[in-house]
């Protein structure tokens, strides 16, 4: 169920909303909203009683939410959701482009991407110092000490810091260090780390699962949300297909499709999503053309001499053309890349 609350409501109104949900032993989830607000009802139904809550000064009706994704669901929510981290906006008019190597590997490379993606407009870092890999035997990543070069970094750059949490035991750490908490693909279904993810407070951009659906994807979201944790940034980033010339297959038709089932905002991953430097510029293109909010991709002073995923990152050179060409399309669809 979801409760609208009338435009203009009080806090003592909405208060009262949420005590009378407590007393019919279910959940309220206060979603703010810049024009309205909502409270989404979680837990047996069979508890609430529609009527009453109907009378209660300020609320304007009550509906059911249809979808299992009660609190990702656009149902209720149709305001858009905007989220914020360090200066960060990602979901509004302006475009957020977040950009850097797949591993933190040392403070000189790091630093030098910082200034260097500032410098082009850039709005965010991205490193990971936590690395889920396909191998054991990889480079697992710097772990916390990765986690204090990009402390470091966001320091002396200003750039608000995007980074991936592995383990639930970690997401004290990595809350404590990044401005946005990453959960890859690997981990869209690990529903220990969601849970762990949602019980902080800094924002989670969610990857969708290498072959979720859409429904898994937004019932992962709600695993996040369902912990009171509404700052949820979905990101597509490829998915498996019988495709043989990609690393994977970008899904850009669930950008118009999310946006029409959910108020989170979507980022695309060309990096990932595609596996080769050449098609990560065309395929940022695509993604701004059809509706995403922002992009998230990998960026190396020497993508030659990166020691995780080369083959897929951009040079500063490159970073620059993206972000030359992606601005032009951004005009073109009514979105700024400021
Ligand atoms: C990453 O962005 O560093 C990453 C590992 O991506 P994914 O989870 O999409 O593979
Ligand atoms: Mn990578």
């Amino acid at each position: 169920m979801i409760i609208v609350m009338k435009p203009g409501v009080l806090p003592k109104q909405i208060r009262e909303v949420m005590e009378r949900i407590k007393k019919m032993k279910l959940e309220p989830h206060l979603l703010r909203g810049t024009e309205r607000n909502v409270i989404a009802v979680i837990g047996d139904e069979r508890n609430l009683h529609r009527q009453p809550l109907e009378a209660i000064p300020g609320v304007e009706n009550v509906m059911a939410v249809l979808k299992p994704y009660k609190l990702a669901s656009r149902e209720g929510k149709k305001e858009r959701t905007v989220v914020r981290a360090h200066g960060l906006t990602i979901g509004g008019r302006a475009l957020a482009v977040i950009a850097g190597p797949c591993t933190v590997e040392n403070r000189t490379m790091l630093r030098q991407t910082a200034r260097g993606i500032k410098a082009l407009g850039a709005h965010g870092l991205r490193g990971g110092a936590f690395k889920p890999r396909s191998s054991p035997y990889a480079f697992q990543g710097l772990k916390v000490a990765g986690l204090k070069l990009l402390a470091e970094a966001r320091r002396e750059s200003g750039l608000p810091v995007v980074t991936e949490v592995v383990d639930p035991r970690d997401v004290p750490a990595v809350s404590r260090f990044a401005d946005v908490l990453q959960i890859g693909t690997r981990n869209m279904q690990n529903y220990e780390l969601l849970k762990a993810a949602g019980k902080q407070k800094k924002p989670v951009l969610l990857k969708r699962g290498l072959a979720a659906g859409i429904n898994e994807f937004l019932m992962s979201a709600e695993y996040i949300m369902a912990q009171g944790n509404y700052q949820v940034i979905l990101c597509e980033r490829g998915i498996r297909t019988f495709n043989d010339y990609a690393r994977n297959t970008l899904d850009l038709t669930v950008i118009p499709a999310l946006k029409e089932l959910t108020h989170l905002p979507v980022l695309v991953d060309p990096s990932h999503g595609t596996g080769k430097r050449e098609y990560v510029i065309p395929m940022a293109r695509a993604a701004v053309a059809a509706g995403a909010d922002g992009l998230l991709v990998e960026v190396h002073p020497h993508p030659d001499r990166a020691w995780v995923d080369g083959h897929q990152t951009l040079s500063l050179d490159e970073f620059a053309r993206l972000m030359d060409e992606v601005g032009k399309i951004a005009t073109a669809v009514g979105r700024t890349l400021n």
